[in-house]
């Protein structure tokens, strides 16, 4: 138990100083500039900022001149790099929004179909049904893989064609390519299926034009997390052109789920997002480089990696097959100051790396390959985790700055 304010800050310097010794490769972090980071804590951290659905000018509370103009200007700036007509930002991470965008589009015994947690799935509608009440209204089926870690869209087609979804979710925590949510969108015009986009791992790669916007593509809404390849606060959204979809769940996400919305987001997420305008497109390709180098370079030291056959993968994401027991790999490279997932439910024995923090620290081809020298070291070589942990806190101490950012 904390007694002295001083151990509080000790502890906090402690995980500071053990994280930047750290080689970050956790697909679902990033790392906030010092001009976001400095844009989240306000009088903002303290003030609520509740509106009604469709009538944000009528604020509930008092004292909101101020924080309507941040609300809606953010709202306007996400509308922006996602090329959508209406956004809100009221959902407090991805979950939330994900949770929001399925208890307002189903209605009782409608079929969801999502990404199974075995291709790397987030888990979104599948725990839901674990509520028993849901269990009992919502039905949920898995979109089908293929082997190189894509959707299998004729699979899926014929999945749709035969058991009728309200809704099909496209997209997960392992992404390696992009979905083909343009050529699903004439079956699901044909079948009337809502298609959403959960793009909690991919919304900075979106952003900034390495992966296509699936809105574009036709997708009815995408939601997902502000702090993964995309480098805000963390949070979520909901984005859509369909206002009659934006008003269903603008009244479920308030009051249903969220009341309080945790509005010190707002001008951290339009800094970032200000700066993703700026650099974003540079950041983006960069991370797709790096993927590309990094999964060769683990290739070549004998590592099996998902893809392969496909180029390995287009986004942040590395899948690197073990066998078995990946969370013993993720927890011996752990012990070499090494940070990446396995998928935590044991569902798949993949291992997941992602490259986007490594990208923002300023890292391209050439340490891709230092990385994967040192994964080798301790995963191949039999080296003990201890030994090779000098040379991860030298490579991550000669890039501790930032790139891409005001
Ligand atoms: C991380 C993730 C989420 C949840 O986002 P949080 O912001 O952590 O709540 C939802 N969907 C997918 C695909 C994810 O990877």
């Amino acid at each position: 138990m904390f007694e002295n304010p001083r151990d509080i800050d000790n502890l906090l310097k402690k995980h500071l100083s053990y994280r930047e010794s750290c080689l970050n490769l956790i697909a679902s972090e990033n790392y906030a500039s010092e001009f976001v980071r400095g844009h989240q804590t306000s009088d903002l951290s303290n003030r609520y900022g509740c509106y009604e659905t469709g009538n944000p000018q009528n604020r509930e509370y008092t004292g909101n001149r101020y924080i309507h103009e941040f609300e809606m200007q953010t709202q306007a700036l996400v509308c922006d790099i996602f090329h959508a007509k209406y956004a809100d930002l009221r959902p407090i991470s991805g979950h939330l929004a994900g949770m929001a965008v399925a208890l307002a589009l189903l209605e009782v015994d409608d079929l969801v179909i999502e990404v199974s947690l075995a291709d790397w799935g987030h888990g979104m509608v599948g725990p839901m049904c674990d509520i028993s009440q849901l269990g009992k209204t919502i039905r949920i089926d898995y979109m089908p893989f293929d082997k190189n870690g894509g959707v299998d869209f004729d699979g899926l087609v014929a999945q749709v064609r035969e058991l009728k979804p309200k809704l099909v979710i496209f997209g997960g925590s392992g992404t390696l390519f992009a979905e083909p949510v343009k050529a699903f969108r004439p079956v699901a015009d044909e079948l009337n299926i809502l298609v959403g986009y959960d793009a909690a791992h991919v919304t900075g790669l979106i952003a900034g034009g390495a992966m296509p916007n699936p809105l574009d593509e036709g997708a009815d809404v995408m939601f997902g997390s502000t702090h993964k390849s995309f480098p805000g606060p963390q949070g979520g959204f909901v984005v859509s052109n369909r206002a009659d979809l934006m008003d269903k769940i603008g009244k479920t996400i308030s009051p249903s789920l969220v009341t309080s919305h945790h509005i010190h987001r707002l001008p951290a997420l339009a800094a970032a997002i200000l700066e993703m305008k700026a650099f974003g497109a540079d950041y983006a390709a960069q991370i797709v480089k790096n993927t590309k180098a990094l999964s060769k370079a683990l290739d070549a030291h004998g590592f099996k990696i998902r893809g392969k056959e496909r180029g390995y993968s287009d986004t942040h994401i590395i899948l690197l097959e073990t066998d078995g027991g990946g969370q013993s790999v993720a927890k011996r490279l752990e012990m070499a100051d090494i940070l990446l997932s396995d998928d935590f439910s044991g569902s798949s024995s993949d291992v997941r790396l992602g490259t986007q923090e490594a990208t923002r620290r300023g890292m391209k081809e050439k340490e891709m390959e230092e990385i994967a020298l040192l994964i080798k070291r301790v995963m191949l070589d039999g080296e003990s985790p201890e030994a090779v942990r000098g040379d991860v806190g030298e490579l991550s101490r000669r890039f501790n700055g930032l790139e891409y950012c005001f």
